[in-house]
């Protein structure tokens, strides 16, 4: 069984549509509530710094969270594999 996931609260939606008896969605809804979560990563998103040389010359691109300096502005970090996207939540 493919181990992916869920939404508790469409599981929840579907139990409620179904015509299952009161007693018997109960019955699931304290299961699916009680069930813990798989610790799903949460991705990391980041952003690339822009370093200057002493002449105010573009130099390079830094992760400021791990440190990472790149020359070229990549969608991932190499180093922590953090989305480099800006840091905006999806
Ligand atoms: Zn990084």
């Amino acid at each position: 069984m493919k181990n992916d996931l869920i939404s508790r609260k469409a599981i929840k939606e579907y139990i409620n549509q179904s015509d299952l008896t009161n007693r018997e969605k109960m019955t699931l809804h304290i299961a699916i509530s009680n069930i813990p979560s798989t610790a799903a990563a949460p991705e990391v998103h980041g952003r690339w710094g822009e370093i200057y040389d002493p002449y105010g010359e573009l130099e390079e691109w830094i992760h400021g969270e791990c440190g990472r300096c790149s020359k070229e502005k990549s969608p991932y970090c190499p180093n922590c594999g953090a989305r480099m996207d800006g840091g905006e939540e999806e």
